[in-house]
């Protein structure tokens, strides 16, 4: 596995890739890798010739009273990690390369970044998809894998990538769960095991919210109620649950069809999230 720092040679390597007929598989992260980011890489894997894994805590994501300069990091740990899984070249870049001194050009996705995640993270997701964006020009890819975790996320970018004609194809991989169904993310590492056995708790509500329905409640009021209520149970301060459809984050007007179950909890200083889809009959 290489490992390569600098934006120019990354650039040139993909070149090189590009001009000796070799596909390009991207799976972008912030590092402290686990099993989430795992299954995006060996994803990643069977799409492409050449897996480029990046590691860039992106500052601009980061609002000022979040976490950034205590996100964990374990370098020498996903340098092994990242190479067991498949990858070929792990992209390391510096942020000061990646946003030099007179850096003053952003992407923004408008509607799809406004409710969820955006109201809390004003300006979270334009963080994103400027270094996604930044990226697949340095990247190159063909393919670039993404996770389901990150649900609104993943379809901003889907959204930048179609906007902005972007030639890559993307693909969405599962969310990985702990045997609880905490979802994992590198910011469970915050929890202490007090806090991290109470942190089931976003997981148990979705499934709740998914019984609920199942046994025929209609009322989308009542079931965030009651989710709302297992959460507080826990400690849990809910940020937001949302029904939402799937391909627009608009709240659902009735319970059919394909629904996206959202919520960001904060268990002590730690907001985690999680989702569900479910394709409902009816
Ligand atoms: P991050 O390092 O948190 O920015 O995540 C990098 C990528 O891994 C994003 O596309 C995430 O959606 C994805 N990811 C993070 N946690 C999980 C998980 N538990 N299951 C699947 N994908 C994940």
């Amino acid at each position: 596995m290489l490992i390569v720092n600098a934006v120019e040679k990354m650039r040139s390597l993909a070149d090189q890739y590009r001009n000796t007929g070799k596909t390009i598989a991207l799976v972008p992260t912030m590092g402290f890798l686990h099993e989430g980011h795992l299954s995006l890489i060996r994803r990643a894997r069977s799409e492409a010739d050449v897996l480029v894994t990046s590691i860039f805590v992106n500052p601009i994501q980061f609002g000022p009273n979040e976490d950034l300069d205590k996100y964990p990091k374990d370098l020498q740990r996903d340098i092994i990690l990242a190479q067991d899984a498949g990858t070929d070249v792990l992209f390391v870049p510096v942020a000061k390369e990646v946003y030099p001194e007179n850096f003053q050009t952003f992407v923004n996705v408008k509607e799809l970044t406004r409710g969820l995640c955006g109201k809390t993270r004003p300006n979270h997701f334009e963080g994103v998809t400027t270094v996604v964006a930044k990226l697949f020009h340095i990247v190159k890819p063909h393919v670039a894998v993404f996770g389901q975790k990150d649900a609104q996320q993943a379809l901003v970018i889907k959204r930048m990538i179609d906007d902005l004609c972007f030639d890559v194809r993307m693909f969405i991989s599962p969310i990985v769960r702990e045997d609880d169904g905490l979802a994992l993310s590198s910011r469970n590492k915050y929890l202490t095991p007090e806090q991290r056995r109470r942190a089931g708790i976003l997981y148990k509500s979705l499934c709740l919210a998914r019984e609920m329905i199942k046994n025929g409640e209609k009322d989308v009021s009542v079931i965030k109620k009651c989710m709302k209520k297992e959460i507080t149970a826990q400690q849990g301060k809910v940020d937001y649950i949302e029904i939402v459809l799937p391909d627009t984050l608009q709240p659902v007007g009735e319970l059919t069809g394909n629904i996206l179950i959202a919520l960001a909890v904060y268990i002590g200083e730690t907001r985690l999230i999680d989702n569900m889809l479910l394709h409902l009959s009816g």
